[in-house]
């Protein structure tokens, strides 16, 4: 590592400056913090024209982030691997000819973590693929994380992965696509909440005992391996909307642990032409508290339709926190809306009947604020619905509200086919330590 390689230091500023292939192995850094980069690598935005694939594009956004870093040779292969499915951009017909959306579903389990999760089992497949104990991959989920990269992860040799789900509180079909895998993929279904999942991880991690004995790593958003390759879309969707309009394109992103909104806020920081960007919460409002009150108040989640975002703590805001130390610093940035269930269900229905557009519960909070904006705001910007899964896969939801019945994609189809396999567990680590035996 020299002195002009970009190196990534903890939030909480306890732990060594590493390279990005580091502290994609370590997701957690030692001090409990997560890990950012010391500064922003230069990236050539005009050049960004001539670029076509996703890969390609994805590949000129990210290289900076690797200077000096083992991984960088192997950047082009890692993303044709990961990003082998589209990420369009498409207009929403029968809105104005400035509102599109970021279709982020196409990928194996149909919700965008597939970005991250394909990304990071590329990089530590060339990271730990000759290692000789197994790695153990601690993910807690709240819906589509666990399916994600149990899909990304099934039947490589070197890795195993431990999902921790909440009973109860995810979808039907998410919870076949969290327990559908067997192999290197052990599912336990935790007696508690999202919040519980997420503690028992970071506990496992701070047990240094467990943790050495089973060489734990993290693929959750808190993982910078997962952060990075969601800026490509952003990067990408941004330039065809400035192509198309003629102006920055402004996001509004359904949020939970906040990863996304992130990687949206990166992409925008590296010098991209993304204008606002609006969080959509559900009603799990901590984030639109604190930009309100200024007072940060975590809390426990409460269920929602819109499950994938039941986070009353959300993990990325200590990420946001570093980078925006101050309240007025952050309002300039971002802001956040909060959605109710029943608003939700609401605005499925009306964006079925006048665009034909079928949202999943989480794509539905953003359309909601979309439809809360002034008539000024909306035209004075085009603006782009980020949407993070696809109905199917909330089907028990959205269909008796369209009334009509969704299309399966293929991938999911087969993943529903396949027999399931989990243990029930109560929310302690001791439990979750016996179940690692
Ligand atoms: C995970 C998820 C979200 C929330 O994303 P964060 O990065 O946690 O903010 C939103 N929608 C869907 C469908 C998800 O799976």
């Amino acid at each position: 590592m020299s002195d002009s390689d970009l190196k990534f230091v903890s939030s909480r500023g306890g732990a060594p400056a590493i390279t990005v292939s580091e502290a994609i192995q370590q997701g957690l850094a030692p001090d409990g913090g997560l890990y950012l980069p010391t500064r922003m690598p230069h990236v050539d935005v005009p050049s960004f024209k001539d670029l076509k694939s996703l890969p390609e594009i994805a590949h000129a956004a990210l290289d900076g982030f690797f200077e000096g870093d083992r991984l960088r040779p192997h950047l082009g292969a890692i993303l044709d691997a990961a990003f082998n499915f589209e990420a369009p951009t498409t207009p929403v017909k029968g809105a104005t000819d400035r509102l599109f959306a970021l279709e982020l579903f196409h990928g194996p389990t149909a919700a965008f973590k597939d970005f991250g999760a394909r990304f990071l089992a590329e990089s530590l497949q060339r990271l730990e693929g000759s290692a000789t104990r197994p790695l153990t991959i601690l993910v807690a989920t709240s819906g589509d994380t666990g399916g994600a990269v149990a899909a990304a992860f099934h039947l490589r040799p070197w890795v195993r992965i431990v999902i921790l789900y909440p009973k109860g509180l995810v979808s039907p079909r998410q919870e076949q696509q969290l327990t559908c895998w067997g192999d290197n993929v052990i599912s336990l279904r935790i007696d508690g909440s999202f919040d519980d999942c997420q503690r028992l991880v970071k506990e496992a991690f701070l047990d240094v005992k467990l943790a050495l004995k089973h060489r734990f790593s993290s693929a959750n958003s808190i993982n910078i391996g997962r952060l990075l390759p969601q800026m490509s879309y952003y990067v990408a969707s941004s330039l065809e909307v400035e192509r198309r309009t003629g102006a920055k394109a402004s996001y509004i992103i359904p949020a939970g642990n906040l990863g996304n909104a992130f990687a949206a806020v990166w992409a925008r920081a590296l010098g991209f032409p993304v204008g606002r960007i609006i969080l959509a919460h559900n009603a799990n409002r901590t984030v639109p508290d604190y930009l309100q009150s200024g007072d940060w108040k975590p809390r426990p989640s409460v269920p929602t339709l819109a499950s994938a975002m039941d986070v009353g703590n959300p993990s990325n805001m200590e990420r946001l926190r570093t980078q925006y130390p101050t309240i007025e610093a952050m309002r300039e940035q971002l802001s956040a809306v909060t959605v109710d269930d029943a608003t939700i269900r609401a605005r499925i229905g009306e964006d079925f009947m006048h665009y034909g557009r079928e949202w999943c519960p989480h794509t539905a909070t953003a359309a909601e604020v979309y439809a809360g904006l002034s008539v000024e705001e909306r035209r004075d910007h085009p603006w782009v619905l980020v949407a993070t899964a696809h109905p199917a896969k909330f089907n028990e939801i959205v269909e008796p509200i369209i009334g009509v019945p969704l299309a399966v994609p293929d991938s999911l189809d087969r993943l529903l086919r396949l027999p399931r396999h989990f243990v029930d567990l109560p929310p302690t680590l001791q439990a979750v330590a016996a179940a690692l035996e």
